[in-house]
């Protein structure tokens, strides 16, 4: 189960958490410190995380993100 919503914004991609109304987007970060999808995708399972007590999730589309207890 996702832990968030993936959608196009303009010159991205938003990130909403499934359980509130909390979201990044790719805009947020920079892309100089790592893949933007990817830190967008580890900002927001994080917030689930945090905030619903969440389990991390990795699909298998996103790539090198790798979960952690
Ligand atoms: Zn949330």
């Amino acid at each position: 189960m996702k832990a968030y919503r993936i959608e196009r914004i303009k010159g991205g991609m938003k990130f909403t958490c499934a359980r509130c109304a909390h979201s990044v987007s790719t805009l947020d970060f920079d892309a100089r410190t790592g893949n933007l999808r990817t830190q967008a995708a580890t900002a927001i399972n994080d917030h689930a995380a945090k905030m619903h007590h969440e389990p991390l999730v990795v699909s298998p589309s996103d790539g090198q993100q790798r979960s952690w207890r």
